[in-house]
């Protein structure tokens, strides 16, 4: 062997090893670009990620090797169009899936969550929520591995969605208040150890509810292309808030951004667990919304059913609509502080709040508008959340989370 390096060869390997890299440092920005819908042909992509023709190539060719991706090299040309069409890209269909779970005052649900957001199996588990966050957990995330079995699919890891805030770094659900849990139980260690002991592979994360149904919604659902998302919801009991800057989770200091639950709308009101009064979370949240409208919450199914059902079937009713007018109202306010606050250029509302914006869109954007400095200018506009189960494929964000920062380190 020679010692001499062929001046040739060297510089081909150069290139090529060049090329490599630059491909695979381009491989998680193309993943995102096709799992979150802004890729659909090969073309933009290349645009997108301002790379070569080939190394779009390459790298969608590696992608679809990692079973994450389908490219379609043959699609059917739109009528009209010149020329032959770019392939198309979509993730594919039978590839990996994230573990989602989620936990609610009324039960749990999990859930397979392919790429694209797309839930490929879900099933729900009503029961009491047992005091003991081990129990409940161990019970989704068996639910999860039997739809795992059911599937046959590889899984990337697991995500858990609680109706609490969760303190960072440690994974801490501080406030579960309408869970029976002890505040501050370590819920993301505990939801590892269980998805560990059910023999599931991959990282496990934990959130707040609000803040994944946020994230889901902003890749994937009624807040893509916002740059300043802010979403407020209900989940079965209490009201949640997230923010959405340049497509991250504002998340604090420590997490616990966003409270807006415990924004006071109604200073004659109730007290709040917080110790405060007439919050939003006591004020407009569908044990609110049914005891306004002179209902008696019954066990049959949980409130924010009841929620649905009587906005659905009873508006006619002078107090189902007086009653909605008035967590309208609250509602607005509490919206119209965070507008002065946050400047959002969006707002999606969620859960019942979503069904209060579908019952009388005009009066809920009137109450923001008159009630805001920023509201009156022009108006910021609020939408209904797009997704089924939002907070279960933000949930499975998480998990995917690794995958889309780098797919051959975390799949190849
Ligand atoms: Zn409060």
């Amino acid at each position: 062997m020679s010692g001499k390096a062929d001046p040739r060869t060297a510089g081909e390997g150069t290139t090529s090893r060049t090329r490599l890299e630059r491909g695979r440092g381009a491989l998680g920005p193309a993943l995102e670009l096709v799992h979150t819908g802004r890729a659909p042909t090969r073309a933009v992509l290349t645009a997108e990620l301002g790379v070569t023709r080939a190394t779009a190539g390459a790298v969608a060719a590696e992608l679809e090797a990692l079973g994450l991706i389908r490219v379609d090299a043959r699609p059917g040309a739109a009528a009209g169009s010149q020329g032959r069409p770019s392939h198309r890209l979509e993730v594919a269909d039978d590839g990996p899936v994230a573990l989602a779970a989620q936990v609610h005052a009324d039960g749990f649900r999990a859930a397979l969550v392919g790429l694209g957001g797309r839930i490929v199996a879900t099933a729900p588990g009503c029961e009491v929520v047992d005091a003991d966050p081990a129990k409940v957990l161990g019970s989704v995330v068996e639910t999860g591995a039997e739809l795992l079995r059911e599937t046959g699919r590889r899984c990337v890891g697991a995500g858990l969605a609680v109706p609490s805030a969760v303190a960072e770094p440690e994974g801490l659900a501080l406030n579960p208040l309408h869970l029976a849990w002890p505040a501050g139980a370590p819920v993301r260690r505990i939801f590892a150890e269980q998805v560990r002991a059910a023999g599931i592979e991959g990282p496990a994360f934990a959130a707040n509810d609000v803040n994944l149904a946020a994230l889901a919604e902003h890749r994937h659902g009624a807040g893509r292309g916002a740059r300043d998302l802010l979403c407020v919801a209900t989940g079965h009991r209490g009201v949640g808030g997230a923010l959405v800057l340049d497509g991250r989770l504002h998340m604090g200091s420590s997490g616990l951004a966003l409270e807006v639950g415990h924004l006071a709308v109604n200073p004659e009101g109730r007290p709040c667990h917080c110790g405060s009064r007439g919050c939003l979370d006591v004020e407009a949240d569908p044990l609110a919304f049914l005891t306004a409208a002179g209902r008696e919450p019954g066990p049959e199914v949980s409130l924010l059913q009841q929620s649905y059902d009587l906005i659905r079937d009873h508006y006619t009713d002078p107090a189902v609509r007086t009653a909605t007018e008035a967590l309208i109202d609250r509602l607005g306010l509490g919206l119209a502080g965070l507008v002065n606050i946050l400047n959002p250029d969006r707002i999606i509302l969620g859960g019942l709040h979503r069904a209060l914006l579908d019952a009388d869109p005009e009066r809920l954007r009137a109450v923001v508008a008159d009630r805001s400095l920023w509201g009156q200018s022009g108006g910021v506009p609020i939408l209904p959340c797009g997704l089924d189960h939002n907070s279960l494929v933000g949930a499975a964000e998480l998990a995917w989370q690794p995958v889309l920062d780098d797919p051959l380190g975390a799949l190849g």
